[in-house]
């Protein structure tokens, strides 16, 4: 989707730290990081909410990409939280669905 942050970031039109890519996801250090480790896993394919998700392979390859990255990282014997913010309630910004993998400190719940 051509106005799409993420989207641009996938294309290389916007730079991005990533950190891993397959055929179908791509992984990238967060801008603003609220955590020692900070992620984004996203898909290569345009989705703008977890509402329009229907693809339960594609969807669940973000959650397995987020854990390989911890383990190679090194702290996903320690721990780390996965989440997915759906539209205003759940505080989503950009609207190209991605997990936020956070570890490297203990996590507090509930979420704010
Ligand atoms: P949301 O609030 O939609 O769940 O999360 C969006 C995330 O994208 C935020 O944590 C924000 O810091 C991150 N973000 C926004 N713009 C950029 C950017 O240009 N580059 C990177 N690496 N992260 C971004
Ligand atoms: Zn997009």
């Amino acid at each position: 989707m051509s106005d799409c942050l993420f989207c641009k970031i996938i294309k290389g039109e916007i730079p991005s730290e990533k950190i891993y890519e397959d055929e179908d996801v791509y992984a990238f250090h967060d801008i603003n990081k609220v955590a020692p480790h900070h992620f984004l896993v996203i898909p290569k394919k345009h989705i703008s909410t977890l509402n329009e998700a229907d693809d339960p392979t594609l969807v669940g390859k973000l959650s397995l990409a987020a854990s390989k990255i911890a383990k190679d990282m090194g702290f996903a014997e320690n721990g780390y939280r996965v989440t997915m913010n759906c539209n205003d309630d759940g505080a989503q910004t950009v609207y190209h669905i991605h997990l936020h993998c956070l570890g490297g400190r203990q996590m507090t719940w509930p979420p704010g």
